[in-house]
């Protein structure tokens, strides 16, 4: 087998990895360290959804933690390894020159060959779809407090959601300002109740269950979001409240659509895997938030890195015996 793979094929890596999260980069980590020539390939930044996430505190290791600063020492051990990162878009992946090899299609143009792929691309937030949430994209409208939370100091900020991420991000934001409105279309929350609990008691957070947004409604000159309507969902009359930013998190789909014509998929298009990370296709191993599984926390996409890095060098291994 190692004659016929090394006739055949000029690898240009061992084993791409797709997405730079904490999924892409622990198993960038155990991979580079078992010697195997590695690339990772990112199209926003480095860290993921880490990027977009203020307080971590249930990473072990650190009783409190930003989202960032956990993305930077994640990428400051892989600098220290050399591990070489592009920053690109994986838009295919197919089958290489035999059948022991993956061309990885970017949209640059450009085609890696490998040996094994590691898919590792998370997902990205749901988008609310209703009027004016599109318009006022950048201009009020953000899916990342952390990243634009400081712009509303003082003045009215406005979160869906009901899960981990909407409650976190709210109490975030309170820090800026004395106004925040938690609006959640239903009485439950997808969150502990502990993090209900401060949500439910603080004094700055207005909790609207049983309200959706209908529209984002604001000052197109001034290019800003002034006011939302929402509409109870049991009464279906609506109101306008004020805000000067409005922050979704209302959960998110996966970034596979690049692998849809591979069928490795479930029907909301989340990668099925074995438990070694595997998908069914040999040589494609998919980790953390992107593949069908219950928990999507850092602990966990950190988890899955390691298994995928670590059955696809055994993977690997094989095909070079
Ligand atoms: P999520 O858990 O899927 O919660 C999304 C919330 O938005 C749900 O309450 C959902 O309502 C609501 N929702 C969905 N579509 C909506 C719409 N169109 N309009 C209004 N509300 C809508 O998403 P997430 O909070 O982003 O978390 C994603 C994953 O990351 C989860 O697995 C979560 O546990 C994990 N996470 C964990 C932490 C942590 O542990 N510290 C932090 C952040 C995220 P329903 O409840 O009715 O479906």
């Amino acid at each position: 087998m190692k004659e016929l793979i090394n006739q055949v094929a000029k690898y240009d890596f061992d084993l791409v990895i797709i997405g730079a999260g904490p999924a892409g980069m622990t198993a960038a980590i155990y991979a580079q360290r078992a010697n195997l020539k590695i690339i990772i390939i990112e199209k926003y930044g480095v860290g993921g959804k880490m990027l977009k996430t203020s307080e971590i505190e249930n990473y072990p290791g650190y009783t409190y933690i930003l989202g960032p600063e956990l993305s930077q020492k994640m990428q400051e051990q892989l600098e220290n390894l050399k591990v070489e990162f592009v920053y690109d878009e994986v838009i295919a992946i197919k089958d290489g020159v035999n059948s022991c090899s993956k061309t990885i299609v970017l949209a640059s143009g450009i085609n890696y060959l490998a040996k094994g792929v590691i898919i590792a691309t998370g997902t990205l937030e749901r988008k609310i779809g209703v009027p004016g949430e599109a318009e006022f994209y950048g201009k009020g409208v953000s899916y990342c407090a952390v990243c634009d939370g400081a712009l509303y100091k003082n003045k009215v900020i406005t979160v869906v959601g009901g899960g981990y991420a909407a409650c976190e991000e709210a109490l975030y934001v309170t820090r800026f300002t004395n106004e925040v409105n938690l609006i959640h279309w239903r009485e439950g929350f997808r969150a502990d109740e502990k993090i209900v609990n401060k949500i439910k008691n603080h004094q700055h957070i207005n909790l609207l269950t049983n309200f959706i947004v209908s529209k984002v409604l604001g000052d197109i000159e001034a290019k800003k979001v002034v006011q939302l309507e929402i509409q109870n969902v049991n009464t279906k009359t609506t109101k306008i409240i004020n805000t000067d930013a409005l922050f979704p998190y209302i959960g998110s789909n996966p970034v596979s659509a690049f692998v849809k014509d591979l069928d490795i998929c479930d029907d909301n298009g989340y990668i099925i895997t074995d438990d070694k990370c595997q998908t069914k296709i040999p040589g494609i191993f998919a980790a953390g938030d992107v593949i069908a599984k219950n928990l999507r926390q850092i602990a966990t996409a950190v988890n899955d890195g390691a298994i995928a890095a670590q059955y696809i060098i055994n993977f690997i291994d094989n095909l070079n015996e």
